[in-house]
């Protein structure tokens, strides 16, 4: 059994009705989006159902703040601040804005709290490199020669941000975007929307001129859809699933947007028999129940050598056992809601067909009746191969599959075997052996004896199915640039008719 919080619920919370941002005005739309609070089961937010013609206001007013200004010729100084007025304003909205992402998605209200002062600590970090953008001169091509290469904003950026973090995810886009100068159009997830409509507010607040951010709610498939084939639009930055992010990419092709893409993960952690296993049991927990599973960056998959694959998984079960999982809003909960009652199906399914492709469910396996909202117990199952659909697949949910290996070898061969390459752990106290698994795993980030971290300073992306590009880290504004090179000459030219 694990250990249970009730939900209460909300009984005395009217829900909250929303507008969409479009050109510095808050729009209603022509329908409604209802939103029932995963971990409660009652409606709790309203927001505008945008239509085709609302993305296509939104991108004429971006576009129009981008080409007339005077947004993109502000200084880096100008932007900064403003950047920064956004961060303090943020931050002292933290509580409403963490309070939001709990009830909209299910997570618990701790780890949203959390998660806006990371989301602060970002926007900070834009503000910083919004001074410190800038290109490359050549001074070496000949005294006829002066090379000047610029970096001037890219233009009108659609953002498309999934639920699963809904402040985090569009703090790791927006506030780049903004510093490279470029004016934008925003969908949050229209299962998550809250946050993102109160950063609106926040924006203007701020100083952010009226059609630098838009901000629209709806369907991916009636406003996104606007949103990543417009001729006007010049860059998507998406993240969500890898289907929506191919989706994404080929429509991007018929205009030849630049696309940035951070999508699903397959996260294996690799241990080693010299690993500190009292440090590794607990972040397997962290890594497979944070968010309940539902993470890009979940460490899904153990890859355990032979030798302790039984005691580490019994030590893992125990803790996991303990694991509070329950009502998003008490403050003592470790575990939330799953998003919606039909992704719980999805991971239930998962569970079943790994369960007949010949696994164990060494813990869990089912969903948890608490009353109120959709929960998952935390699952681990055991004897999972290479080949089963849950050691492939992206469930996102609280799942843990368990691998074995003896080689090294064997190990990066499990660990590479899938189509995804966004995260991964190694646990060993033996530096050769972290270094080798760091080199050799596909990957854009490799933990080692430790998971999850992460700093605004970091890159984050994918290698192969799990995107394309990097956000955070000093080049995180440059992502947002166009390159221009000034080819100056001086002196007589030498002249190609009479030569
Ligand atoms: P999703 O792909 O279903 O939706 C993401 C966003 O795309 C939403 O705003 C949605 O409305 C929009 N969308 C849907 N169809 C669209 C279309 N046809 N055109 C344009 N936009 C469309 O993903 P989700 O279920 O919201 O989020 C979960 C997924 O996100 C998981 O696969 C997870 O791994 C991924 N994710 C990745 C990262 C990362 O940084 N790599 C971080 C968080 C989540």
């Amino acid at each position: 059994m694990t250990a249970h919080v009730k939900p209460k619920a909300l009984t005395d919370y009217k829900p909250r009705d929303f507008r969409m941002l479009i050109d510095g005005a808050w729009t209603k739309g022509a329908g409604v989006i209802e939103r029932v609070a995963p971990g409660h089961g009652s409606v709790v937010s309203r927001y505008p159902a945008g239509t085709r013609a609302d993305a296509e206001r939104a991108i004429a007013a971006a576009r129009k703040a981008f080409d007339d200004g005077p947004w993109p010729n502000m200084t880096g100084a100008e932007r900064s601040n403003i950047l920064l007025r956004a961060a303090d304003l943020i931050a002292a909205r933290a509580d409403e804005l963490a309070f939001l992402d709990t009830i909209e998605s299910g997570k618990p209200i701790s780890q949203a709290k959390g998660e806006l002062g990371g989301a602060v600590d970002i926007w900070r970090y834009a503000a910083a490199l919004a001074r410190d953008l800038h290109g490359e001169s050549y001074n070496t091509l000949g005294e006829g020669t002066l090379g000047v290469v610029l970096r001037e904003a890219i233009g009108v950026v659609s953002i498309i941000t999934p639920w699963n973090f809904p402040f985090l995810i569009v703090s790791q886009k927006l506030p780049f975007a903004l510093a490279a100068g470029c004016t934008t159009v925003v969908k949050p997830s229209e299962l998550t929307s809250g946050s993102t409509l109160v950063l609106g507010e926040i924006l203007l607040e701020a100083g952010v001129p009226a059609g630098v951010v838009n901000i629209l709610t709806g369907t991916g498939p009636e406003v996104g859809s606007v949103m990543t084939t417009h001729p006007d639009v010049d860059m998507i930055s998406f993240t969500g699933s890898t289907g929506v992010g191919r989706l994404t990419m080929a429509n991007a092709a018929q205009t030849l947007k630049k696309v940035s893409l951070e999508l699903g993960g397959k996260n294996p952690q690799i241990v080693f028999p010299d690993a500190n296993l009292d440090e590794f049991v607990d972040a397997a927990v962290f890594g497979a129940y944070f968010n309940a599973g539902e993470c890009c960056n979940a460490g899904s998959r153990l890859i355990l050598h032979k030798s302790i694959a039984a005691d580490a998984t019994a030590r893992i079960a125990e803790l996991a056992r303990k694991v509070k999982v329950g009502d998003p809003l008490d403050p003592a909960t470790q575990v939330g809601a799953i998003i919606t009652p039909q992704h719980l199906e999805k991971i239930g399914g998962y569970v079943a067909g790994a369960s007949q492709a010949g696994a164990s469910v060494a813990l869990g396996g089912e969903a948890l009746d608490l009353g109120l909202g959709q929960f998952m117990a935390p699952t681990i199952l055991s004897g999972v191969t290479s080949d089963m659909a849950v050691a492939r697949e992206e469930v996102f949910g609280p799942v843990l599959s368990v691998l074995t290996f003896e080689t090294t070898e064997e190990a990066i061969r499990i660990a590479n075997a899938i189509d995804y390459g966004l995260s991964a752990g190694v646990w060993s106290r033996d530096f050769d052996t972290c270094l080798t698994i760091g080199r050799k795993v596909r990957a854009g980030t490799v933990w080692m004896n430790t998971f999850m971290d992460g700093a605004s300073e970091l890159p984050f992306g994918g290698y192969r199915q799990s995107g394309l590009g990097r956000e955070l880290g000093r080049h995180a504004v440059e992502d947002y640039t166009e390159t221009k090179t000034l080819n100056m000459h001086i002196g007589a030219r030498t002249n190609w008719w009479a030569r």
